[in-house]
């Protein structure tokens, strides 16, 4: 048993999920239940969690979990094997493939759920010692835009403000940032520094989020053209004569290139407004409030990062804070919210392919001294392949060997049904995972190497703010799961660099990363943690959250940076940076007359690995769907709640339809999580264009060109059942954890019979079954029971009046049944004392559509602030508010 699950009190660590970095108190029970809650100490949340951190300990299921090493066999089976066959094997194809094909025919995919420690080692193998620089992350598709538009400006990657910069903001502009659903603590702080000190919020984005619901201004700009509006605010400002001239004279360089290139864009505001399809009413209000708040911070996220000019988008927002001096003092500044819990971190040790270590590029002398440093005589000297093109790489059959860590890209990458072909021609496949199966793994992997899960894990995170926390291990290691950090170093040894890679512990790897920051730094760099490189084991283990840089010396404080300039670059001014022309990458055709948007959904996390394990987070969007306007799908032809399939020049899915005029016209919105795993034909990244950002070689995964087209099913309909089953072939299905079991949602062409030929093939011997059929209404509704035990169920009927599953999933978590349960059961309506409760809207307390209807039908509330008090809906991590505030709204409307 781990140490720390002995332990009478918390573990204090934090949460995997999104860059906000929370705080978590993990405590583990006698009898192994774990109770997770924030941390009113930590910082990034001051005890405060979403719906997602809050529903942590229902995901700790080892079920899913890949317990043992496993080897693909002569046969074409995977087995299991011990981990030295397992770790011989990798080592032993690694260095054959170096020693034919050359170092750069060999690759690593890493991730921003690593840790530093593990990300450090894994850096340093591959760009130190077998010599490529072919190690990227999928933090590539995340923030690689905001990392080049800050080394472009402030000659370092270095996010310039903090949290408390939200609480003391005049004015809150959010870009492309739903932050109420993917940053819903922060989102919430915000909120807070709203009703405290009147707070303006300015949502700048093509679809009305969850996020525009509470602003003083939404701007539903034309897709992509963020950095118009910000060149328009620019000029505006300098026209207005509020610019700093001091800042800008002290601490800046080529301001007047970027003001002539600007105000060639846009000139004024009318043709700001022409540019970015705006009204110019709401153009003039939003320059006005910027010109008029003195502290302003600009959070921006996946909308303007996921771009192929997303660079030049940042470096826009950038050139409007510098220009005003509104950078490194409290309530102002740029700043980047980063999707994954530490894709600072990966930034930090070099995760990047166009990043060595440490925050130092590959100039010749930063090459040298990281040689020095790690002694390492084969350090790449060159930038490797980035994600994207690295793929690319594979499937020209360039790259030979692939070890991913800790990430599905077979769904998240662009073109991801291509890319998952592409690994099929890997002669070296090997994957370090927590979970057995999932896209990537499906994907004719030769080794599966069990790694040690969250909860598991003992390292280092950074988050969005520059602030390390430490992630700390309450469980012990699943089966003969380990940690990623303890397996690079094994293969590290068998290659024969074992001297390099001799670390007991996380801690070792931590001194040596801190180092590493400060050696031959003075100042130099961004990036200097030196005052932590002679931590002892101990002061590691209790390592407080501190925030970056902390060199030799210096005390541990919250800072900001550039309030008096100190930039990075040569001169030790910032860069204006020059925007090309806003353009779309890829104009609407005939062909392909609208343009795909993709991003998150609130409860769900990257591709449900983790997520998909909750039956409380699975239960606010349970089905893959795609957004439309309601001139579009009048268009089109389709119907809310209907099917449609969305095809690209790359790929199609078929998603549920939601018509809403928060989407707008031209363009739909799908969900990101996805994968053959939890639905049938519902890979929204088997759509999405591979154009990058030139400089960023971050994904355009905003504006891909696409068509819709009208599906039907004459019949739909859910399984539910204790133990996963697979559909035949045909049938569209979204798989989602249910209490008790499995849930599908499906829909299908076939007659209601094939399901019950269906439901018995799948139910085991002593099975008994209760059917209900009425083939004039062609309805079918089997339940199938064991000793007594409700063992599964699936009803299925015509589209039109589709079987309700709210009664039979409440009956179904209770598995013993009554005789007049039964009955109920098969009614599928509610039976006395039984509520229908209709979708979920608050993950937190699990509370229901009808629950709500309820209480403002009965007027027991009258406003949020009631439904909060009568249900505690909303009253938690808050992201459900914008959501509430709409149900009253159209409630009010019918009653
Ligand atoms: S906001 Fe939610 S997902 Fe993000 S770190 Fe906090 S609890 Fe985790």
């Amino acid at each position: 048993m781990n140490a720390l699950t002995a332990q009478a009190g918390a573990v204090r660590t934090t949460c995997p999920y999104c860059g906000v970095g929370c705080g978590l108190l993990a405590v583990v029970d006698a009898g192994q239940g774990v109770t997770i809650a924030g941390d009113p100490a930590h910082p990034a949340n001051f005890g405060r969690l979403c719906s997602k951190g809050a529903a942590l300990a229902e995901t700790l299921s080892l079920e899913p979990r890949l317990l043992h090493p496993m080897m693909r066999q002569a046969d074409g089976a995977l087995a299991r094997v011990e981990w030295n066959s397992a770790l011989d094997a990798v080592a032993g194809g690694l260095r054959a493939i170096a020693e034919r094909d050359g170092p750069d025919a060999i690759a690593f995919y890493l991730s921003g759920q690593l840790l530093t420690e593990d990300y450090y080692v894994a850096n340093k193998l591959m760009k130190g010692f077998i010599g490529s620089s072919n190690v990227d992350t999928n933090s590539r598709l995340c923030m690689a835009s905001s990392v080049a538009g800050h080394r472009r400006a402030f000659g370092a990657d270095t996010v310039p403000g903090v949290y408390a910069d939200l609480d003391e903001a005049d004015l809150i502009v959010l870009v492309g940032s739903n932050a109420a659903w993917c940053h819903p603590v922060l989102y919430q702080r915000m909120m807070a520094a709203r009703h405290r000190r009147n707070t303006r919020i300015v949502v700048i984005d093509p679809r009305r989020t969850a996020t525009a619901e509470d602003a003083d201004l939404f701007l539903p700009l034309a897709p992509g053209m963020d950095a118009a509006l910000f060149c328009g605010l620019l000029v505006h400002l300098n026209d207005m004569q509020t610019l700093d001239q001091n800042y800008i004279a002290a601490h800046t360089m080529g301001f007047a290139e970027a003001l002539a290139r600007a105000r060639e864009i846009a000139p004024n505001i009318a043709a700001t407004a022409r540019a970015t399809a705006l009204p110019e009413m709401d153009v003039a209000w939003f320059f006005s409030l910027f010109r008029q708040a003195d502290r302003v911070v600009t959070c921006y996220s996946q909308g303007v990062n996921q771009s192929a000019q997303g660079t030049d988008k940042v470096n826009a927002i950038i050139n409007v804070h510098l220009a005003t001096g509104r950078i490194g003092r409290a309530g102002m500044g740029p700043f980047s919210l980063t999707g994954q819990p530490n894709a600072m971190g990966g930034r930090e040790v070099g995760g990047l392919a166009n990043q060595l270590a440490a925050h130092m590029g590959f100039s010749p002398a930063e090459v040298d001294r990281v040689r020095r440093f790690w002694d390492a005589p084969r350090l790449a000297a060159r930038e490797g392949l980035k994600a994207v093109d690295m793929f690319e790489a594979i499937e020209r059959g360039a790259i030979k060997a692939l070890w991913v860590m800790a990430t599905n890209p077979a769904v998240s990458l662009p073109r991801a049904g291509a890319m998952r072909a592409a690994l099929t021609k890997l002669e070296l496949f090997v994957v370090s995972e927590n979970v057995r199966s999932n896209d990537t793994t499906e994907a004719g992997v030769h080794v599966l190497l069990p790694a040690a899960a969250w909860g598991e894990k003992d390292g280092t995170v950074t988050n969005s703010e520059r602030r390390i926390s430490r992630q700390r291990a309450f469980l012990p290691p699943a089966g003969e799961a380990r940690p990623d950090w303890w397996i690079v170093c094994e293969i590290a040894r068998r290659l024969g660099f074992g001297r390099a890679f001799d670390y007991r512990t996380p801690a070792d790897i931590f001194r040596e990363h801190a180092a590493l920051s400060a050696f031959e730094n003075e100042g130099r760099r961004d990036f200097d943690i030196g005052e932590l490189a002679s931590l002892t084991d101990s002061d590691y283990a209790a390592l407080e959250a501190m925030m970056w840089p902390c060199r030799a010396g210096e005390a541990r404080a919250e800072r900001r940076l550039f309030a008096a300039g100190g930039f990075f670059t040569d001169s030790r001014r910032a860069c204006f940076v020059v925007p090309d022309l806003p353009l779309l990458h890829a104009a609407s055709s005939e062909t392909f007359p609208l343009r795909l948007n993709t991003g998150r959904v609130r409860d769900q996390w990257h591709t449900m690995t983790r997520t998909g394990m909750s039956q409380r987070l699975c239960a606010h969007s349970p089905e893959p769907f795609v957004e439309i306007h309601p001139n579009d799908a009048a268009a089109a032809d389709l119907d809310d709640g209907g099917f449609a399939r969305i095809t690209t020049r790359y790929g199609s899915a078929i998603l549920k339809v939601s018509i809403t005029a928060g989407q707008q016209s031209g363009s739909i919105f799908a969900p990101i999580h996805w994968s053959d795993a939890t639905a049938a034909h519902a890979r929204v990244g088997d759509m999405v264009s591979g154009a990058t950002d030139p400089l960023s070689g971050q994904p355009e995964a905003k504006a891909t060109p696409a068509r819709i087209e009208r599906v039907d099913y004459a019949y739909r309909g859910f399984a539910l059942t204790r133990r996963p089953i697979t559909l035949p072939a045909g049938v569209w299905f979204a798989r989602l954890a249910v209490a008790g079991g499995n849930g599908l949602l499906l829909a299908t062409n076939d007659p209601p019979a094939t399901c019950h030929d269906f439901a018995v093939r799948l139910m085991r011997d002593g099975t008994d079954f209760a059917e209900y059929v009425d083939q004039s209404r062609d309805l079918i509704r089997i339940a199938a029971f064991h000793s007594g035990r409700l063992e599964g169920v699936i009803f299925v009927g015509p589209a039109a009046a589709p079987p309700r599953w709210d009664v039979v999933r409440t009956l179904f978590a209770s598995a013993a049944l009554g005789e007049s349960e039964r009955r109920v059961l098969l009614s599928g309506r509610s039976g006395e004392g039984m509520a229908e409760t209709g979708p979920l809207i608050c993950a937190c307390f699990e509370v229901g559509l009808a629950a709500i209807r309820d209480a403002i039908v009965t007027g027991a509330a009258t406003d949020v602030a009631e439904i909060g008090r009568a249900l505690r809906a909303g009253t938690n991590c808050g992201s459900c508010v914008p959501e509430l505030r709409k149900i009253l709204e159209r409630v009010r409307q019918v009653v």
